[in-house]
């Protein structure tokens, strides 16, 4: 078995659409980002990459390239994930902390569990995503976006 961390973070930006885990969460503030910006999806991505030792979302899918520009993370996460399963690895859990003052997760949640489940190719009971503020402290605290740190377990 192979454990692996993600982080990432993105700020907040006005006149975009915030993705979380693969679901636009409707009349949230969006985030900034070469990509979709769905910093839960990038942080798991590094999670996945992590635990195989195989490099990291930026070597993947440079922020420098056209090609990724608004890209949709979740098509970038089924890239990895087909990645770490042709090396031979078997998803056995994703587990995510998602850090902001606002939106309001809970509501949102389960579909995004059910989303993610639907990308990895596991079933829902092996991802989980987990919503805290930061107490207002530092700038996440402030409001000035959004942070999440995601582990993930190959076999
Ligand atoms: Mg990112």
């Amino acid at each position: 078995m192979r454990i692996g961390c993600g982080y990432d973070s993105h700020r907040f930006e006005d006149g975009r659409r915030l993705v979380l885990g693969g679901v636009t969460i409707l009349g949230a503030t969006g985030l900034k980002g070469h990509s979709d910006a769905d910093v839960l999806i990038h942080a798991i991505i590094d999670a996945l990459l992590g635990a195989a030792a195989r490099g990291d979302i930026g070597s993947h899918f440079p922020d420098t390239d056209a090609r990724w520009k608004d890209a949709d993370s979740a098509q970038l996460l089924a890239a990895v994930v087909e990645e770490i399963a042709a090396a031979g690895y078997r998803i056995g859990n994703v587990d995510a902390t998602v850090i902001c003052e606002r939106p309001k997760l809970r509501p949102h949640i389960d579909a995004i569990r059910a989303r993610l489940a639907q990308l990895l190719g596991v079933d829902v009971g092996q991802v989980s995503v987990k919503g805290k503020t930061n107490e207002q402290m530092d700038a996440v605290g402030a409001g000035v976006g959004i942070a999440v740190h995601a582990v993930a377990l190959l076999a």
